[in-house]
This record gives C-alpha cells, sequence and structure tokens, in this order.
C-alpha cells in the first residue's frame, strides 16, 4: 500500500527569508548612500572641486578638508597647500597678497608663501613687533622685528687688530667663534677680515639720520638700517672681508666662496644672499655673517632658506 504524502512546501518560513533579505538589501543601500551624501569626497564635489583636486585635498590634514568643504571654491587653495613652507595662520594673508599683486598673472606661489611668512607682504618698517629676547643666540632682527629699545649687549670685547681693523668689538662667543673660523680659513690659504661689528643704538642712529639728513628717508632706508632694526646692534652679525677687497668686488674672491661654504661649521650664516633680496629687504651682501651657533646654524645652511625664512617657519611661536 502506498502512503504517499505529498510534500508540501512551507510558505511561511521563505516569505519570512525574503523579507529578511530584503530588509538587509535596504540597509546596505541605504548606508551606502548615507555614506555618500555625507563622504568628503561628496562635499568637496559640492564646494566645487574636481576629482584630481579632490584627490589632492584628501591627502591635507582633516582641518584642510573641513577648511575645502566649509568655504566656496578657491583656485589658490590646492597650490598653497602643496607648499612646502605653508604655514595656516597666514593663509588669508596668502590669498590677500595674491589678490593684490597677481591680478591674471601666473602666481608664484613658492614666493607669495616665503614673502608672507617673513611679514614682507607689508611695507619695511610697517606692522613691526619686537623680537623674542628668550631666544639667545637665534633672535630675529629684521625690518619687521626689532630689538627693545635701545638694546645693547653686556658682553662686548674688543677685537684684535689680528682679526679685526681698528675699533671693532663683539660679543664675547661670537669673537671666540670668529677667531676659529679664522684660523681654519688661515690653514686653506685665505686670510678674513672684520671691518664692521657691533654697532651700538647711537652709532646706528648716527649713520641712519646722516643718511636721512642729506638724501632723505627713503634714501636712509635704503642704505642702512634704523636705529633697533639693525644686525649689528645685536653684536652677533660681522662685515667680513679679505685683506683689500671691498664691497664690490668681495663676492667674486676665493675668500668668498670658502666663507659661503664652510662658516656655518663655525656658527655663521650667510645673512642677505643673493636673490633673496625681496624676503630679507636687503640687497645681497656677500660679507655679513650673521651668528647662529654651530647647531642652527647648520640647520639654516642646509635648508636653504634665508634667517627670516627659517625663523618664521621653525622658530617663530
Ligand atoms: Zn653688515
Amino acid at each position: 500500500m502506498y502512503y504517499t504524502k505529498k510534500r508540501r512546501i512551507k510558505k511561511g518560513p521563505i516569505i519570512v527569508l525574503v523579507v529578511i533579505v530584503l530588509i538587509i538589501i535596504l540597509v546596505i543601500v541605504g548606508i551606502n548612500l548615507y555614506k555618500h551624501y555625507t563622504s568628503d569626497e561628496y562635499k568637496l564635489g559640492k564646494a566645487g572641486y574636481d576629482e584630481n583636486e579632490i584627490k589632492e585635498i584628501l591627502k591635507f590634514d582633516d582641518k584642510y578638508i573641513t577648511y575645502a568643504i566649509e568655504h566656496k571654491y578657491e583656485d589658490d587653495f590646492i597650490p598653497l597647500m602643496k607648499e612646502k613652507y605653508f604655514m595656516w595662520k597666514n593663509y588669508d594673508n596668502y590669498i590677500k597678497y595674491i589678490n593684490d599683486e597677481y591680478g591674471d598673472k601666473k602666481v608664484d606661489y613658492s614666493k607669495v608663501v616665503s614673502l608672507v611668512n617673513v611679514g614682507a607682504n607689508n611695507e619695511p618698517y610697517t606692522h613691526t613687533k619686537k623680537t623674542d629676547m628668550d631666544k639667545g643666540y637665534a633672535i630675529l632682527v629684521n625690518k619687521y622685528t626689532s630689538l627693545p629699545e635701545k638694546y645693547a649687549p653686556d658682553d662686548i670685547v674688543e677685537m684684535s687688530n689680528w682679526y679685526a681693523y681698528p675699533n671693532n668689538r663683539i660679543r664675547n662667543d661670537v669673537y671666540a667663534a670668529f677667531k676659529e673660523m679664522s684660523e681654519a680659513a688661515k690653514e686653506d690659504g685665505y686670510t678674513l677680515i672684520v671691518n664692521s661689528s657691533y654697532r651700538s643704538y647711537e652709532e646706528q642712529k648716527e649713520i641712519y639720520d646722516d643718511y636721512e639728513d642729506n638724501r632723505g628717508k627713503e634714501y636712509a632706508d635704503k642704505y642702512a638700517a634704523r636705529p633697533d632694526f639693525s644686525e649689528h646692534q645685536t653684536g652677533l652679525s660681522l662685515d667680513i672681508f679679505s685683506p683689500g677687497a671691498n664691497m664690490s668686488n668681495f663676492a667674486e674672491t676665493e675668500t668668498y666662496k670658502w666663507l659661503s661654504e664652510n662658516s656655518y661649521k663655525y656658527g655663521f650664516i650667510l645673512r642677505y644672499p643673493e636673490g633673496k633680496e625681496d624676503i630679507t629687504g636687503y640687497s645681497y651682501e656677500a660679507w655679513h655673517y650673521r651668528y647662529l651657533g654651530n647647531e642652527l646654524a647648520k640647520k639654516v645652511y642646509d635648508s636653504g632658506l634665508t634667517y627670516d625664512e627659517y625663523y618664521a617657519y621653525y622658530l617663530d611661536d
């Protein structure tokens, strides 16, 4: 006898299963849609950046990504952010400088970043501040950063005629470093001689006033620093020549070549290099060396930056 039982498919569980699968699919789709519309990519696209630009921006830190999302499209944003010495606190000033100075011209972003970082987007002797004396030998003095009023170091010593023309004085440690450098130069066959060194507030004032009285303020500002704004008043700067050389020919001498390649080993850097006049605010001075101490001098030398740029990026706080 046959006992047949038709195998019945139970529909209930299948419907439940289908519903569960559908819910799962919907949830997944929903999550993905949510992710898409809340993603940085989507928001940057909405802000006006294209696919390649978005890729670049996503490499930046979160705060910059947020900035790009929250502000309207700026075509200077990415090139500025990619600059090695970009400083976020200066962003608005970069944009302002670009708008003021470049118009439709091709923007030199490196230059914009350098100039604004050091404050040279402003006229010399405007927007000035006092230097931070706690920095010791690393203090910055330029046309935007001054010494305390009538500053005078308390460890100034007289330089011997062996190392300098008469009446040169300098800070003790700087003198020791210069002597060491001078001996090393001598061993390599070069003679160094200092013709200008520490200048007091009064001496600097006399030089500046003299220029100003005879040739006017513009001329004075071009050829002399204002008192309290001169590196010579720090007692950390020396004008170094070879015997017989002068301002017009020293840059062509072998002695200069030796100095430019070796001075950092003794704590000195070339302070006003060629081609950086806009940044330092000074003409190229092959003879003007600034003492920073060995460690910092090497870092600045290796960076290839002017001291103004180095200080703004690494030391200013
Ligand atoms: Zn000098």
